[in-house]
């Protein structure tokens, strides 16, 4: 029988599992909805019962499970604590949890350094030694890779890029600060800007895309933006600028040789990408910023996924 780890990437609307073999195979994959109103146990036994089966479907023996999952997170207690995107997980124990009922060691780790891993491993990343990995959702996170380790510092707080001031005494970000990135860049705050230049009473065609302006989504915007309407090349311009700001700083501090960019966001791709690398190279001067590559993440949504299956990895080989 091969042995197995089994990678599992929590998120608020849907769980990816991945099993797969010690030497970086992945043998089977599933996507399981994250049922918020059945609570975390019963939410557990799903992921565990979909484990049990992809098992007996390879005929493999599971040996190791990493998790990737929003934070805070406790990583010495093993505990997920009360991420806004999991109401109900409170303190819940989902390490000694998952290795009690799967009997194999089990290890934690924030979902976007585990994206970064993922990236790192199996897809954009991949040939580079130093990464940073940004994700453009309706919030911003991060991961850094470097010299092959992801860095974790104080409470596993290093990579919070969406946290950085690029606006100070800007608009109020969830963390409690003002004029962070994610504040001003994330899927969320790219909504409420158009709803706040909308109610305005600016022209666009955005209103006709969308019945209700609580629908509008990033996607919508960069639609709109890609079809020359005015108001939303002007949200989607003002984005992309302090996006260069806050991923610039990153990368005169760092200097990785790459720079991946996932989530919802992101997959607009050169609409992003093309604006946003020439406002870099204008404003990195210190580097060989013509070395340092933005890519778009290449695993999509499986990113944390994959990573997930790393950290598994990781614990088996005890690093
Ligand atoms: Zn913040």
């Amino acid at each position: 029988m091969t042995d197995a780890i089994a990678g599992i990437d929590i998120g608020g609307t849907k769980i990816g599992i991945m099993l797969g073999t010690a030497d970086e195979k992945v043998l089977l994959e599933r996507v399981i909805p994250t049922q918020i109103k059945l609570g975390p146990y019963k939410i557990l036994e799903c992921v565990i019962e979909t484990i049990e089966e992809m098992k007996s479907q390879s005929s493999t023996r599971l040996v190791a499970v990493g998790i990737g999952c929003g934070g805070p997170l406790d990583l010495e207690r093993g505990l997920v604590m009360s991420p806004p995107n999991l109401p109900g997980w409170d303190e819940f124990p989902i390490v000694e949890l998952v290795g009690e009922k799967l009997r194999v060691p089990v290890r934690l780790e924030n979902d976007a350094n585990a994206a970064a891993l993922g990236e790192y491993v199996y897809g954009a990343g991949r040939g580079f030694e130093n990464i940073v990995y940004v994700t453009i959702s309706t919030g911003i996170g991060g991961g850094i890779i470097i010299m092959g380790k992801v860095l974790r510092g104080l409470a596993s707080g290093t990579g919070e890029i969406g946290h950085l001031t690029v606006i100070p005494n800007g608009p109020l970000c969830g963390c409690g600060a003002h004029g962070c990135l994610e504040a001003v860049c994330s899927g969320t705050a790219i909504a409420r800007r158009a709803r706040e230049l909308l109610a305005e009473r600016q022209p666009s065609i955005i209103e006709q895309m969308v019945g209700d302006p609580s629908q509008i989504t990033s996607q919508v915007i960069s639609a709109a933006a890609a079809g020359g309407d005015e108001l939303a090349c002007r949200i989607w311009d003002e984005m992309v600028f302090f996006l260069s700001i806050g991923i610039g700083n990153v990368i005169t501090l760092l200097a990785p040789e790459a720079v991946i960019i996932g989530g919802g966001v992101a997959s607009s791709g050169e609409q992003l990408l093309g604006p946003l690398r020439s406002l870099i190279r204008q404003n990195v001067k210190i580097l060989p910023i013509e070395r340092v590559q933005i890519l778009q993440a290449y695993l999509g949504n499986k990113s944390g996924a994959y990573g997930a299956l790393i950290i598994g990895r990781e614990v088996l080989a005890g690093t």
